[in-house]
């Protein structure tokens, strides 16, 4: 969808030419994996909210970067180490410039949206968490937004409570009011379902939890790669994504963390470049976000992200949202034509994830004929049981639209299915 506004450039009051219609005919080459085969088939690959498939510039940086940076950070005098640490602390700064937040310290480099949750839970929630405090989760979580937080309840003594939804995958924001009570420490919600799709309004829920006096960390592993992000406006104390997820390499994410927060916060993990002193009897630590990543971390991670980052920037995370929200408007409309399918999940603010059943077929039986089609999807809970558990059913089959995709996919998918219909129906 073309990015039509004719605003004023910043500051000069000059026209801005609408930007050009986004097509991914003109990306996808980029991707080298989009032109290889699955099964002698053409690969529709339409998995991407497990993973992303990663253009050639990310995988350049990371080649660059052993092929002629590769030393380690924070700690050489010589030439090399500190190329590598000056192009590992501008990765931070990407980051920090991507989300909106208004200090790089407030980054802290970890392996992926798990690790920034189990960082929280542990670090902050160890110091902040007391018995009979209280923790707010919403339905639609991934599993790695509740078991940290299970963890941590258990150890404390704190109580979990869990937002609602309706029947269409929506958070039930009148409960979530009733919840929020002055026992209530902190609110951790996603800002988009993987299973379902659902766009939350984060906004507004932070703002709700503030007014209760508790802090909200938002799962943004499957916002970040499909809508433009600004922590400050979102105005939340904790924001953590995947790498993996928005075009860049397995094993590096990040946690955003308010700077007065992080800075109050325990460290995580022990060992190398998180201290100021250490002797036998006392440690002390390094300030943030040094203090939470402990070892040597994942160096050309941070360089594959932030070469990621600047890919789809250069598309425009605007461009990108939009075309993704006609491509899934397109395939819902396709799919719903087929007899017997139902689409589970149909929030009116939805990113490109359509999970669905067939009356017919079991989802894995689904997902085993649709990739002898050279179809990629993803079939099972999803890392949600209590999705499933909420609609009643074991699995769905799920595909997750990426800009990258295009109409030829869905029809794919589409005549994959007719195929399992054929065989079950
Ligand atoms: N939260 C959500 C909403 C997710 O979809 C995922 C990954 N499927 C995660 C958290 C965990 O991400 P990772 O496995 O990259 O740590």
């Amino acid at each position: 969808m073309a990015v039509t506004s004719m605003k004023s450039a910043r500051g000069r009051g000059e026209p801005v030419a609408p930007a050009p219609a986004f097509s991914p005919d003109d990306i996808r080459g980029d991707f080298p994996i989009l032109q290889t085969t699955a099964h002698g088939k053409r690969l529709a690959y339409l998995d991407n909210a497990a993973t992303s498939q990663k253009p050639q510039a990310v995988i350049a940086a990371m080649t660059r970067y052993y092929n002629s940076q590769n030393a380690n950070i924070h700690r050489g005098v010589y030439q090399l180490s500190m190329e590598a640490t000056a192009a590992y602390e501008a990765a931070r700064e990407r980051v920090r410039q991507f989300i909106n937040a208004t200090d790089s310290r407030e980054i802290v480099f970890v392996r992926g949206a798990t690790e920034a949750i189990n960082l929280v839970a542990t670090s902050w929630g160890g110091a902040n968490v007391r018995s009979g405090d209280e923790i707010i989760l919403s339905t639609l979580e991934h599993h790695s937004n509740i078991v940290p937080w299970q963890m941590l309840a258990k150890r404390a003594g704190a109580v979990l409570r869990v937002i609602p939804i309706n029947d269409a995958g929506e958070l039930c924001l009148d409960e979530y009011e009733k919840l929020l009570n002055p026992r209530t420490r902190l609110v951790a919600i996603t800002h988009v379902s993987n299973a379902l799709g659902t766009i939350t309004p984060v906004r507004r829920m932070v703002r709700m939890a503030h007014a209760a006096g508790a802090l909200a960390l938002v799962d943004g592993a499957q916002s970040v790669p499909h809508l433009p992000i600004d922590v400050q406006d979102i105005d939340c104390d904790f924001f953590v994504f995947s790498g993996h997820k928005i075009c860049g390499p397995t094993g590096i994410g990040v946690l955003y963390g308010r700077q007065a927060i992080l800075q109050a916060m325990p460290p995580y993990q022990g060992g190398g470049d998180m201290i100021e002193t250490v002797t036998f009897d006392k440690t002390t630590y390094a300030a943030a976000p040094q203090r939470f990543e402990a070892g040597t971390p994942n160096i050309s991670g941070a360089l594959g992200l932030a070469a990621a980052l600047d890919y789809v920037s250069g598309i425009g995370m605007d461009r990108l949202a939009g075309y993704e929200h006609q491509l899934l408007l397109y395939a819902q409309e396709k799919l719903s034509r087929i007899k017997g399918l139902k689409i589970v999940g149909t929030a009116a603010e939805k990113a490109a994830v359509i999970s669905f059943v067939l009356s017919y077929a079991h989802p894995h039986d689904v997902g085993t004929i649709l990739d002898g089609q050279g179809v990629a999807i993803r079939t099972g809970h999803h890392c949600c049981q209590p999705v499933m558990d909420r609609y009643g059913i074991p699995a769905t089959a799920r595909a997750s639209l990426a800009f990258y995709n295009t109409r030829e996919d869905v029809d794919q998918l589409v005549l994959g299915l007719e195929t399992v219909k054929e065989v079950f129906g």
